[in-house]
C-alpha cells in the first residue's frame, strides 16, 4: 500500500498513520519525501480495511492498494508451473488434456458410447454435467445422482478421469465421491459459500470465468478456494458477453496468454460455451493450442440434434474424432514450445 499524506499533515498525524498500518499487521516500509510524505506498507492483512481506515485519517491524502488482491495463485508467489494430477491424468503439465463429453448426461447408452468414443481418440478426461445450471427452469436440470452414477459407470468402463459440475455446497461432499475434478460453472463462479467449500474439497476445481467477470475477479475466485484450504485449482475461459450477438459468447483469447502471466495455475479453454457454434469449435481449440493452454475443455453427443442441451454447440463423435487428427501437429509444436519455457 501507498499513503500519500496531505501537504500539510503533522508529524503527529504521520506517526498516527504509521501506528494504525502497524495496528493492521503490516509493516512501514519506507517514509519518503520532503514536501510531501509519502508511507510505503508491506505484509498480508485485510488490506481493504487497512486502506478504508487510513483514508479517514486526519492528514491522508489517499491511500493506494498497490499488488494485486491475489496472492497465492499469483506468478510472484510461484514462479513454476502448478500441474495437478486428477486420477492419473497430469494437468499444466508436458501434456495438453482435452477434456471431452456431453453437456449434460443424458441415459446410459449416450454416456457409455461417447465415452468409449472419446478415450479412443486420445481424451482423458470424460465431461458431463449431472447438475445442469440452466437459465429457463422448464429446461432440463440433469439427473442428478443418477448422472454421477453413469459418470463412474463410464469412467469404470474407459479409464477417463470425471469432470462435472457441482452447482451448491450441499452438494459438494456427494460430487466429490464421483469427480476427479470438480467443475464450478460461469454462473457460480462468485458463489463465494460455494468457493469456501471447494476450498475444503480434496479434488481439483476447475474454475470457469463469469460471463460478465473480469480476468482478476476469475483469479479473485481461485484465490478464495486456495486460500481456504485447497490449492488444486485451474481456470478456465469460456467466453465472456460483449455487443457481440453472432456467437454466443465472446472467446477472450488473450485471457490465456494473460493468465499464463498472471498466475501458475493451469488454463483450459472451452471453445463450445466460447462460440456456441459446432462449427467454429475446431479453429478455436487450434488457438487454444496456439495460444498456451494446458488444455481443452469440449462438448461432444452422439447426436447434437437430439441433445437436451447445448446441441448446436457439441462436436458429433466423428467431428471430435477429425478435431484429434487435426490437433496433432498444433499439439507437436505446443510440447515443443513448453519444453524450450522450461528450459530457459
Ligand atoms: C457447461 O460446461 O456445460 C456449462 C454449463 O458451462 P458454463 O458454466 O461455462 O456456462
Ligand atoms: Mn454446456
Amino acid at each position: 500500500m501507498i499513503i500519500s499524506m496531505k501537504q500539510n499533515a503533522t508529524k503527529e498525524e504521520i506517526e498516527h498513520v504509521c501506528e494504525r498500518i502497524r495496528e493492521f499487521g503490516y509493516k512501514v516500509h519506507s517514509i519518503q519525501g520532503e514536501q510531501r510524505v509519502v508511507i510505503g506498507a508491506v505484509g498480508v492483512g485485510d488490506v481493504t480495511a487497512c486502506l478504508e481506515s487510513l483514508e479517514a485519517a486526519p492528514g491522508v491524502e489517499s491511500a493506494l492498494r498497490i499488488s494485486a488482491p491475489y496472492k497465492f495463485v499469483s506468478r510472484e508467489f510461484k514462479k513454476e508451473r502448478t500441474t495437478i494430477v486428477a486420477d492419473g491424468v497430469e494437468i499444466g503439465g508436458d501434456e495438453f488434456v482435452v477434456m471431452a463429453g456431453p453437456c449434460s448426461v443424458e441415459n446410459e447408452a449416450q454416456i457409455m458410447e461417447t465415452a468409449q468414443r472419446v478415450a479412443a481418440a486420445g481424451a482423458k478426461v470424460l465431461r458431463g454435467g449431472a447438475f445442469k445450471p440452466r437459465t429457463s427452469p422448464y429446461d432440463f436440470q440433469g439427473l442428478e445422482l443418477e448422472g454421477l452414477k453413469l459418470l463412474a459407470q463410464a469412467k469404470q468402463a474407459t479409464g477417463l478421469a470425471i469432470i462435472t459440475e457441482v452447482m451448491s455446497e450441499q452438494w459438494v461432499d456427494q460430487v466429490a465421491e464421483y469427480a476427479d475434478i470438480m467443475q464450478l460453472g460461469a454462473r457460480n463462479m462468485q458463489n463465494f459459500a460455494l468457493l469456501k467449500a471447494l476450498g475444503k474439497c480434496k479434488r481439483p476445481v476447475l474454475v470457469k470465468r463469469g460471463m460478465s467477470s473480469t480476468v482478476k475477479e476469475l483469479l479473485m475466485s481461485a484465490e478464495y478456494i486456495t486460500a481456504h484450504g485447497n490449492p488444486n485449482v485451474m481456470l478456465c475461459e469460456r467466453g465472456i458477453r460483449t455487443f457481440e450477438t453472432a456467437t454466443r459468447n465472446t472467446c477472450d483469447i488473450s485471457a490465456v496468454p494473460l493468465l499464463n502471466e498472471l498466475t501458475h495455475l493451469p488454463v483450459i479453454l472451452d471453445p463450445s460455451h466460447a462460440t456456441g457454434k459446432q462449427s467454429l469449435v475446431p479453429a478455436l481449440s487450434r488457438a487454444a493450442v496456439a495460444a498456451g493452454a494446458d488444455g481443452i475443455l469440449v462438448e461432444v453427443h452422439p447426436c447434437p440434434e437430439k441433445a437436451m442441451s447445448d446441441g448446436a454447440q457439441s462436436l458429433t463423435l466423428d467431428q471430435f474424432d477429425a478435431l484429434m487428427k487435426s490437433l496433432k501437429a498444433y499439439v507437436g509444436l505446443w510440447k515443443e514450445a513448453r519444453l524450450a519455457a522450461a528450459l530457459n
